[in-house]
């Protein structure tokens, strides 16, 4: 359980405070193959009154103690101008990790908020989310996992769900006025190192094309067990920092509406041994806020 404050680019091009809330609650149902989330959450089924108590005990620390320059004040918005983004290591329409017991005082302490993001799988979007559809309308931002494009990759994949499926869910989010986020992995197992960048590339257009407003890059880490196994296996290789930045400059080059931006979290530890680590890190930043590629300052690093 933690908040985290960032600054985020919107489909608008307007830069704005983004407030994510980490929930715990019941593990997810489905094995993706790549997923450590199960560490971040708890054994038994999430009891009714949990997540809307963490969430109003998140929100006031948050609001209290800050968030640095995004903190949104009185003057620029408050909570008016920020994105709430309620993860919960899991799905968030799924009845054991949130019960539906809760969706009044969840919309509730929602409502003020510009924008509020949740995850889900996309066998999961169903009446409940068609409930959270209506009382949102477009201030509601689902996030869906694509992981990749690639059609013989992505089944091994076990995500419990096909292209077909994830295009279904893309298609009716948009119909209902949601807004689109999709997760795009830069070098899933199963795919060889050397194609992980073209293939990144070809899923962030496969979303956009499809009516994304958001692709997040992440780079793919080790951590869950499978995935070291698989790296023994010569089967999977966690992505490289160079992978990422790559990814990055060439999605952007794909132009378009949507926002494509590289996931950060954690890239001080998984690349601590990535020559001018901060100095890159940095780069990133600015680039997820600008929409635009930034000059790499001393060349190509390797
Ligand atoms: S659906 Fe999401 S939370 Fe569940 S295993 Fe897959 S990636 Fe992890």
């Amino acid at each position: 359980m933690g908040y985290h404050w960032e600054s985020e680019r919107g489909a608008d091009g307007q830069v704005r405070p983004s407030l994510t809330l980490f929930l715990t609650g019941a593990e997810c149902p489905f094995t993706c193959v790549f997923c450590d989330l199960w560490r971040y959450t708890i054994a038994s089924n999430t009891a009714v009154g949990s997540i809307p108590g963490q969430i109003g005990r998140l929100l006031g620390d948050a609001i209290a103690n800050g968030g640095g320059p995004t903190r949104p004040s009185d003057e620029t918005g408050g909570e008016a101008e920020v994105t709430l983004k309620l993860y919960n290591a899991s799905n968030f329409f799924d009845q054991r990790s949130v019960p539906s017991e809760d969706d009044g005082m969840v919309l509730e302490r929602v409502a003020p908020f510009r924008r509020t993001t949740v995850e889900s799988h996309p066998r999961l979007l169903g009446e409940r989310y068609h409930r959270y559809a209506e009382a949102l309308g477009d201030r509601l931002e689902v996030a869906l996992g694509l992981e990749t494009a690639h059609p013989t990759v992505f089944p091994l994949l076990n995500k419990g769900t096909t292209h077909r499926q994830l295009e279904e869910a893309i298609e009716d989010l948009r119909q209902r006025g949601t807004g689109v986020r999709l997760f795009v992995l830069v070098s899933p197992p199963f795919l060889a190192a050397d194609h992980a960048v073209d293939w990144a590339v070809r899923s962030v257009e496969w979303g956009l094309e499809r009516g994304a407003e958001h692709v997040t890059l992440i780079p793919t880490r080790e951590g869950n067990g499978a995935l070291e196994t698989l790296r023994r296996e010569g089967q999977f290789t966690p992505t490289t920092l160079e992978q990422l930045e790559e990814a990055l400059e060439r999605s952007l080059a794909l132009g378009g509406k949507g926002v494509v931006t590289a996931d950060l979290w954690d890239l001080a530890r998984t690349q601590a041994k990535a020559p001018r680590l901060e100095e890159r890190i940095a780069r990133l930043e600015r680039i997820n806020l600008e929409g635009a590629v930034v000059e790499r300052e001393i060349g190509r690093a390797r």
